[in-house]
């Protein structure tokens, strides 16, 4: 779910999906740059998916609150960010 999304606070770098090989359920993402191979990122950056969907799954109850509390200006600021992706978008298409 979180993969390509996910990037390293100290080098910029992706964010590697990968499990623990003795048990499966442990998964993380960690820094591409730092590995046996790649040793160009000195950060540890390592976050277990179960906290990221933690974090995840508390910022959509956030915005749900928001979203009931405040619905028009919720609605408004939707409608204002996907029309400025759609002027973005159709920008890129009139440069390309
Ligand atoms: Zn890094």
């Amino acid at each position: 779910m979180f993969s390509g999304l996910l990037v390293c606070a100290g080098c910029g770098g992706n964010l590697n999906y990968h499990f623990n090989q003795k048990n499966a359920s442990i998964e993380y993402f960690n820094c591409a740059n730092n590995n046996r191979t790649r040793k160009t990122c000195d950060k540890t950056h390592y976050i277990c998916v179960d906290f990221l969907e933690q974090v995840v799954l508390g910022e959509i109850r956030r915005l749900t609150r928001f979203a009931c509390k405040y619905e028009d200006q919720f609605v408004k600021a939707v409608i204002g960010q996907s029309q400025k992706n759609a002027e973005t978008e159709c920008a890129l298409k009139v440069e390309s």
